[in-house]
């Protein structure tokens, strides 16, 4: 007999993630109740992952999991926000429990490793999608916005961008070689880090931040639009892995890095003369200085105006 709705909860969903004392009850009732810290501000995001949209279909469950939970944690990320509370829609085609467990495992993993409990949710029956809605706490005026970028200041990403992008052009089969090259590019598309530690480090450093989901150059797009500036950048300062310089040519890796998306990396500005030394130790991640912020609008790469190729990365109704 399949099981039912709220057996899958109660085996499945109902212990995930960190354990915190802030929730006085999580899943089981009718809502959760939950104690933030006095005089805390409250960051809050929804994200929603779609098979064959945001996913692959067939991508192993353990991965979906991660990764709804990990687009989620980002948003904290580029916030500065210390993330705590998660609520999660589940919709299923089918209640498979070896499924199911698998999602759990991976969503339970990156929950406490941050530090987030899962309090409640929704399951319904439907085409596979997952979303999740996050809360995190930032100290009074301290979260990152993206509109405070001043002409000046320096460009800054973590990570390098463009693998996760290579990484799914493998797992569609566009891009072969030797595994060894193209496995830590796979693992960049299946497993997005949130870099939730660069984020709380950048609180007190940062002019305008933002999380690259959608590709460098349109997402440093919002960001400069949003703080009313625009951006020079100097491709040969780009973050390039060993296995994007390994997989494809030059022109190939200038284009994943700066279209690619998937990355969820933060792309951040300082104001000139930071002690970039303090990011470069406590946020868990590298991070290189890619271009300047520029008074006139639009993104120059090299001199040259941003081509529409480079600026849609990933737009869904384009
Ligand atoms: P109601 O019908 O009152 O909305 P549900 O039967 O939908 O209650 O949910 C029962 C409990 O299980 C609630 O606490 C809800 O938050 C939790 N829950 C349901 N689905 C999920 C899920 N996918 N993940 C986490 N918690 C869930
Ligand atoms: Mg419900």
């Amino acid at each position: 007999m399949p099981i039912g709705e709220f057996e899958l909860i109660e085996r499945y969903l109902s212990r995930l993630g960190a354990h915190r004392d802030d929730v006085l009850l999580g899943i089981g009732d009718d809502a959760a109740l939950l104690r933030p810290p006095p005089g805390i501000e409250l960051a809050s995001a929804i994200d929603t992952i779609v098979e064959g949209v945001h996913f692959p279909v067939g991508m192993p469950a353990a991965d979906i999991g991660h990764r709804v939970l990990a687009v989620n944690l980002s948003d904290m990320a580029a916030m500065g926000a210390e993330p705590a509370w998660a609520l999660l829609t589940l919709t299923l085609p089918v209640a498979d429990e070896a499924w199911l467990r698998d999602f759990a495992t991976g969503l339970h993993d990156l929950a406490r490793r941050h530090g987030t409990a899962l309090v409640g949710g929704d399951t319904t029956a439907g085409p596979l999608m997952a979303t999740v809605a996050i809360t995190g706490f930032v100290p009074p005026g301290q979260a990152l916005r993206r509109s405070g970028a001043r002409p000046g200041d320096e460009i800054w990403v973590s990570g390098t961008p463009g693998d996760a992008a290579a990484g799914l052009a493998v797992l569609q089969g566009k891009l072969d070689g030797p595994d060894a090259i193209l496995e830590p590019l796979r693992q960049r598309f299946l497993r997005p880090e949130p870099r939730v530690g660069l984020g709380l480090c950048l609180r007190s450093m940062a002019s305008a931040c933002i999380d690259v989901s959608d590709g460098l150059v349109g997402d440093l797009g919002k960001l400069c639009e949003s703080s009313g500036v625009g951006a020079e950048l100097d491709s040969t300062l780009l973050p390039r892995s060993s296995a994007m310089r390994g997989a494809v040519d030059p022109e190939a890796a200038r284009r994943f890095t700066l279209a690619g998306g998937d990355d969820y990396e933060l792309l951040f500005t300082l104001p000139p003369g930071s002690d970039t030394g303090l990011l470069q130790r406590g946020g868990g991640v590298a991070v290189t200085r890619i271009g300047v912020i520029a008074a006139a609008a639009g993104i120059a790469v090299d001199g040259e105006p941003a081509g529409r190729e480079l600026v849609h990365g990933f737009d869904h109704f384009r």
